[in-house]
């Protein structure tokens, strides 16, 4: 694989690392930047894999992030089925599963998240949906048409139902809460969201926290809290992700949930970063630690370590100051064609405000805070209001200010 001459070697070829990649390149890096992905396919649209794709033709792929042409022009050499394995921070030398021992000046730990396993009585693991292999398992269901019953309502349990019943599939949703999503979108988008999907025939059953899974004959036996039993055919797990960190256990990199780094985007030892899933950053506005699961989010503040990895240098003189990593950051989910945007955080006990529109039109601003304190925005319909409500919060506008500045109804 390539020369030895150290360069940055970027371990993960999906948001957060490619983008790195484009921004040192962007920043000015004149150096070699190796890109490993321990996938055979990296470096595809992952959250395409849980809405249209699920419920699409077999041969649709999710479409790549860039052209062989993008990564030659930038000089970007992605080596695909190359996992990092080991990190050596003192001869400064990373291990892959090929035994190579690779030099750097710099790594960018950009190792995403990987789906959270649901085990059965028998320890085998539920599906799970995280990798286009994900995916194909998941569209037989759709082909076969089979009743497929989904543990978790967040993002992906939500998104992937509202697919399955795009093809008629009958679906059950299991949740751990009353409230699906409720952290991230408050009460009141949460239960218009509940009846958005009950309206489309999901089957929600009011209490439906699954405590342990079953492998019966025929499929699984689900054992709700309340002690019922289900049965259930095809089963989806979407119970969340955890940071894919394994590899670095023992390196000397701080780790916690995911891998600590400061501001701007430095971990402990000296040119070791990281950014995305993985990254677990101090945020500027509240000094609390932070791991973000958001595409975009992954995009910018992967290409902001790579403009502070061109901005400090190779240890070749001239460096200067990385820089702190301020953006608001930013979600959509889509189901049944509603798209809905979230910038910010919501925090627990935060109010929420419908401020412009109304949710049974579909077209609303639901500003979240607590006191004067704004802390996110759903959108919904509204797109053009998004760049005014990222203002908002960017310049930590207050709730008068945020009810000030909504469009009069
Ligand atoms: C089905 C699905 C739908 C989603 N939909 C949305 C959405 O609508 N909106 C939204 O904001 N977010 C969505 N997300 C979240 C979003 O996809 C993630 O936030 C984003 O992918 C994070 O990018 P990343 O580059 O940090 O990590 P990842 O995309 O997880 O990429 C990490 C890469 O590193 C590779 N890797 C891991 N370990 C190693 C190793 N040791 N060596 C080499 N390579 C390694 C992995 O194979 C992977 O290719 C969705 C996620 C999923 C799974």
């Amino acid at each position: 694989m390539g020369g030895r001459t150290p360069g940055v070697l970027v371990v993960g070829a999906s948001a957060a690392g490619l983008a790195a990649a484009d921004g040192l390149r962007e920043g000015g890096y004149e150096g070699p930047i190796t890109v490993l992905d321990d996938e055979l396919t990296p470096s595809y649209d992952r959250p395409m894999l849980s809405k249209g794709l699920v419920a699409s033709r077999e041969d649709v792929r999710p479409s790549p992030l860039r052209t062989p042409d993008q990564l030659a022009d930038r000089r970007i050499d992605v080596q695909a089925g190359h996992a990092a394995v080991g990190l050596d921070i003192d001869r400064r030398l990373l291990v892959t599963n090929y035994g190579e021992a690779l030099p750097w000046s710099h790594v960018v730990i950009a190792t995403g998240a990987r789906a959270r396993p649901v085990l059965t009585t028998a320890g085998t693991a539920l599906p799970t949906l995280r990798t286009v292999a994900d995916l194909e398992a998941l569209r037989s269901l759709v082909t076969h048409g089979k009743a497929t019953t989904i543990i978790g309502a967040g993002f992906i349990g939500l998104e992937v139902a509202a697919a399955l019943r795009s093809r008629e599939v009958p679906v059950t949703l299991l949740r751990s809460g009353p409230r699906p999503l409720r952290h991230v979108l408050g009460d009141t988008v949460s239960d218009w969201l509940l009846g958005v999907h009950r309206s489309h025939g999901v089957d929600l059953p009011s209490e439906s926290r699954a405590v342990s899974v079953e492998v019966t004959e025929t499929g699984y036996d689900i054992v709700l809290a309340d002690g019922t039993r289900l049965a259930a055919g095809p089963v989806l797990a979407g119970i969340g992700a955890e940071p894919v960190t394994a590899w670095l256990a023992g390196s000397g990199v701080d780790l916690g949930d995911g891998v600590w780094t400061d501001a701007a985007g430095r971990t402990n030892v000296p040119g070791v970063w990281a950014a995305g899933d993985v990254a677990n950053a101090v945020e500027v506005r509240t000094g609390r630690r932070r791991r973000i699961e958001h595409w975009t989010h992954a995009i910018e503040q992967g290409r902001h370590v790579g403009l502070n990895i061109a901005r400090v240098g190779t240890g070749e003189g001239g460096a200067d100051e990385p820089v702190p990593f301020t953006a608001v950051p930013y979600l959509w989910t889509e189901q049944y064609g509603i798209k809905l945007h979230v910038l910010g955080e919501r925090r627990p006990g935060d109010e929420d405000i419908v401020v412009e529109g109304d949710l049974d039109s579909g077209d609303v601003v639901v500003v979240h805070g607590a006191g004067d304190e704004m802390h996110s925005v759903t959108i919904c319909g509204r797109i053009r209001a998004l760049r005014k409500y990222k203002n908002l919060l960017r310049s930590g506008a207050s709730m008068a200010e945020a009810l000030g500045a909504a469009a009069p109804a």
